[in-house]
């Protein structure tokens, strides 16, 4: 017995003392392509990084898959934007999905050591005063388009980087490395897009989808209205007729088509009434060029000051 026990013992000692990087690393499901690229920058080579959704999909309707079920039980985290805006697919999944670490919640969408909410600690805009989902609201937690303003990455990245050192407490050094590295980058990046978004400042605009709040104050674009009856129910001609009144009384010369969205009612919107209109991505991976996060934001901004004739 004690001649097997040996070289058992010499295994486990040896599994035991190798350094921390050499175990497996992490699978880190995000849920959109932006939030892969940022955990991927944090967690290097200790972690393999997979997104559900590709980047051109609506994130209100992103199709849940099977592959996508397979994967979330294999994974170690899921790192998603929170707020309810992964409602479609996120909360099924995680419910049709039988990993202890990553629960399904009605509320908090995703319960359970697994779970990293990039929104936490994010100031929310548009927040209603009771959690509502009446006539179609898909906001029903205030507005979750923050990935859509510049200055929310370095939240969204220590988000990641926190939630990675509490599942994989060993490695934290190495996640906290990582985090500064990335908001060494970013943020003299998205110092550089502000300043050269000031000629925006004031601008009145209109957007397809009321996913602009966050867009808007860090461009300082004035949107004053939607082309969306209300969050994901469609317009009606009768709103669309004061849309055109209400654009034409205020000066708007601008309309944002997040690329989802589709461009005849737009470009309709448009002959009316004289406005350019600036094609922009709701996540990294929708348009040429907008691979990364920092892609998408450098990406944005371009479609905005040049359909605003400010470049
Ligand atoms: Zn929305």
């Amino acid at each position: 017995m004690k001649k097997l026990a040996s070289p058992f013992v010499a295994a486990v000692l040896l599994l035991s003392s190798l350094p921390a990087w050499a175990a497996k690393p992490l699978l880190i499901v995000a849920t959109v392509p932006e939030l892969a690229d940022i955990a991927a920058r944090i967690g290097g080579e200790r972690v393999r990084v997979e997104s559900l959704a590709k980047g051109k999909e609506d994130i209100h309707q992103v199709v849940m898959r099977p592959s996508f079920v397979a994967k979330l039980n294999k994974a170690d985290a899921a790192v998603y934007l929170g707020l309810s805006i992964e409602d479609s697919f996120l909360t099924g999944l995680l419910a049709a999905s039988a990993n202890p670490a990553l629960r399904s919640d009605p509320i908090m969408q995703c319960s359970g050591p697994g779970c990293i909410d990039c929104s936490q600690g994010m100031s929310v805009l548009e927040r209603p005063e009771t959690l509502n989902r009446a006539e179609g609201d898909i906001h029903p937690q205030g507005n979750p388009h923050y990935n859509l303003d510049p200055e929310s990455g370095a939240r969204i990245a220590r988000n990641i980087a926190s939630g990675l050192s509490r599942i994989d407490p060993a490695n934290a050094a190495l996640y906290e490395k990582g985090l500064k590295e990335y908001l060494s980058e970013l943020e003299p990046k998205v110092r550089e897009l502000k300043a050269r978004a000031a000629p925006l400042k004031g601008v009145k605009a209109v957007s397809y989808h009321k996913d602009v709040a966050y867009l808007g104050r860090f461009t300082g674009l004035d949107f004053i209205a939607t082309v969306e009856l209300k969050p994901g129910v469609a317009p009606t001609p009768t709103h669309l007729a004061s849309l055109v009144a209400v654009m034409k009384e205020q000066g708007v010369r601008l309309i944002v088509r997040e690329q989802q969205y589709e461009a005849k009612t737009v470009d309709w919107l448009a002959e009316r009434t004289g406005a350019k209109v600036a094609v922009i991505g709701t996540m990294s991976g929708s348009l040429p060029g907008t691979r990364t996060y920092l892609g998408l934001c450098e990406a944005n901004l371009k479609a905005l000051l040049a359909a605003a004739g400010k470049e």
